[in-house]
């Protein structure tokens, strides 16, 4: 239906995960329709953001300074690491206020069908970090889905070496379902009950 740069904005839009074909070209269709200002702040914003932001090189964490200010944070529990999937399931669990250490995020879960191998995952700076820190237990709070269980058994092996204690959240998240819609409650309690790998 759309062509030429409308279609262009659509397809771009339509990468964003949870916006199907009918919603870009609803959401394309009121970016050009509304007042040009508001539209060309939305740009300038994606801009800003995506020239602003970085990886931390410690723990992988999207933020604005590098090292972020959790891994700059001297009053957090330096006993205590978590390995979570993104950015976004940091912010899920420092919005419980129930864990106070440090994280380290992966990014991606082991999925051999998107060409998604144990070498994407970057295990080597995850495991020079748990080398050089006295972390006493790494808790994984990945969601529970087929990908997710591969990933916490392949690291679980890959760190055998190491005399740390591994666990995971209980479970109080549904298997198959998505840490980021876990609600804050469920998640708080997964994060007391978690259990040894
Ligand atoms: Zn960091």
């Amino acid at each position: 239906m759309f062509s030429g740069k409308l279609l262009q904005l659509q397809q771009n839009l339509k990468n964003l995960p949870g916006i199907g074909e009918k919603t870009a070209q609803r959401l394309a269709l009121f970016i050009l329709s509304q007042n040009k200002e508001k539209s060309y702040q939305l740009a300038d914003s994606i801009k800003i953001a995506v020239d602003s932001y970085t990886n931390c090189s410690t723990c992988n964490m999207l933020n604005e300074t590098d090292p972020c200010p959790i891994c700059k944070d001297p009053t957090r529990d330096e006993s205590l690491l978590c390995i979570v999937e993104s950015t976004r399931d940091v912010y899920h669990i420092e919005s419980t206020q129930e864990y106070h250490g440090y994280y380290y995020v992966l990014g991606k879960l082991l999925s051999p069908v998107d060409g998604i191998g144990p070498k994407q995952l970057g295990l080597e700076k995850l495991k020079a970090l748990v080398q050089d820190k006295c972390f006493k237990e790494i808790i994984f709070a990945i969601s529970p889905s087929t990908e997710g269980e591969s990933t916490i058994h392949f690291i679980a092996e890959y760190l055998q070496d190491i005399s740390i204690c591994l666990t995971r959240l209980s479970t109080g998240i549904p298997y198959g379902s998505d840490m980021e819609y876990t609600g804050t409650v469920t998640l708080m309690n997964a994060l007391k009950r978690r259990f040894p790998i």
